[in-house]
């Protein structure tokens, strides 16, 4: 295998006159600097290694030419309306204003969603007024009262391994053990996350910090109920709707609704994580000297399940519009220079 050099690479300014420190390319049609990206194992996180690992084009896509959709998937933008909600609801620092915030926030993101062209948007989306209903009862029974810190950033620093960064929902208890993590979902399918599903990500928790010592996964699944439709009475209008969900919710919560789990860092086999994770990072590496998008090959079993893939209209039209994808913008520090 010979090594493919950039063919953008100018020294002029050295190391090259495009690059930008942390290993980036000023090029519009480029992100990351192929160059420094062959001498410096990537710094990696859980999604990015699950990307690589089900499909290597999704992480060209993502990670070498740095793209991404303007637009997320409905399912993606409720699973972010969630996931900043318990955020705040959960955080520490926000113990006396977050159901105020909370109730601002979902109300907003209720009348945003109002269309006035389309017949089911008169009132909102009905999934939002499923969440309200669903974040209403959580306040209402206090689960909301369990404070932490949301958002909770790691690294891993094993000079062994490829450095892993992220973030855990909620770690650092103040109310009883500070030991215990979480981890939030908000999906209609619990099962997506039982222990097998889930464990390299529960892996890369219990790696980043040796005080956790569970994790507690907890999947909010959205009501099944949608509303009444009938010649006689019409259609059910969103507040009831929203109260008959709100009740289902308090009846049935920690069956239906908030299904959680606990699992304990015995039960999980980090090395093999570990291991993982430095074969992707070599693999990375090593299809990078290849050059070009060839060896990131692509695994068509992934672009439709679970989820449709976000760079499905790339690789199936083999077109990168503007209108539906962007670039993102470089988290830039010092590093090392190719
Ligand atoms: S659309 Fe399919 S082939 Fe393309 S990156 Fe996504 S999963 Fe891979």
């Amino acid at each position: 295998m010979t090594e493919q050099r950039c063919e953008d690479l100018d020294p002029g300014v050295p190391p090259c006159s495009h690059y930008i420190e942390g290993g980036f390319c000023t090029l519009g049609y480029r992100f990351r600097c192929v160059e420094w990206m062959k001498r410096n194992a990537p710094t990696l996180s859980y999604t990015t290694i699950a990307d690589y690992t089900s499909c290597h084009r999704k992480f060209w896509w993502n990670q070498v030419k740095g793209l991404e959709r303007i637009e997320k998937s409905w399912p993606l933008q409720l699973g972010s309306h969630a996931s900043l909600i318990l955020g705040r609801l959960h955080h520490r620092d926000h113990e006396k204003d977050c159901v105020d915030w909370y109730k601002d926030y979902i109300t907003t993101a209720i009348n945003q969603s109002v269309d006035p062209d389309i017949e089911d948007r008169q009132e909102g989306h009905e999934d939002l007024w499923a969440m309200m209903a669903i974040f209403d009862a959580y306040i209402a029974m206090d689960f909301h009262t369990l404070k932490g810190i949301t958002e909770y950033e790691f690294h891993w620093n094993d000079p062994e391994y490829p450095r892993v960064h992220g973030f855990i929902d909620l770690l650092d208890l103040n109310t009883y053990d500070a030991a215990m993590g979480y981890e939030f979902k908000y999906s209609s399918k619990p099962d997506n996350y039982e222990q097998y599903i889930i464990e390299d990500q529960l892996c890369a928790y219990f790696i980043s910090d040796l005080k956790i010592k569970s994790m507690t996964t907890r999947v909010f699944v959205p009501p099944m109920q949608r509303p009444k439709d009938n010649k006689k009475e019409g259609k059910e209008s969103m507040v009831d709707f929203y109260d008959r969900v709100r009740k289902d919710v308090m009846r049935r919560a920690t069956t239906q609704y908030f299904i959680s789990k606990t699992y304990w860092r015995q039960e999980f086999d980090l090395e093999n994580y570990k291991n993982k994770a430095r074969r992707v990072s070599e693999e990375i590496i090593r299809y990078t000297e290849e050059g070009g998008i060839e060896p990131f090959y692509q695994n068509k079993r992934a672009c439709l399940a679970p989820f449709k893939c976000d760079y499905y209209d790339i690789c199936k039209y083999k077109v990168i519009s503007d209108t539906l994808y962007r670039k993102k913008t470089p988290r830039v520090k010092q590093g090392v220079t190719p």
